[in-house]
């Protein structure tokens, strides 16, 4: 009589031990297992979309512009939702404020004429 082999979950429990679990079809791993790595991947996938603004200091105009456009493309992407960006844009505004407190930001000729287009878009 012939047996079926069933593939076992690669998971290793230790450095020798396997699991013993069947694994599930068309994977390598039990049910357990693979769930266990689905959530590690999320983790990581999250902690790596969390990670891109912090790699970029705010130092200057041409910074937060720069984030600006990061946070439109994740936007437009689906990588992030509205409620994120929302929070993200404000804390760009904060950011660019304080650059122009402190003489970062966008020089006085050019925050003139931008304050004149947000007035005229604002009229019209
Ligand atoms: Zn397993």
């Amino acid at each position: 009589m012939k047996t079926a082999t069933v593939p076992l979950c690669q998971h290793w429990m230790d450095n020798t031990t396997r699991c013993a679990s069947p694994a599930m079809r068309l994977t390598q791993y039990c049910y357990s297992h693979h769930r266990e790595r689905s959530r590690q991947r999320r983790k990581i996938a999250e902690r790596t979309r969390q990670r891109w603004l912090e790699s970029a200091p705010l130092k200057d105009a041409a910074s937060v512009q720069r984030a600006l456009m990061q946070v439109i493309t994740r936007l437009l992407s689906g990588n992030i939702g509205h409620k994120q960006a929302g929070q993200i844009l404000d804390k760009l505004q904060t950011a660019s404020l304080n650059l122009n407190s402190a003489g970062r930001g966008p020089r006085k000729k050019e925050r003139k004429k931008n304050e004149r287009r947000k007035a005229d878009d604002e009229s019209s």
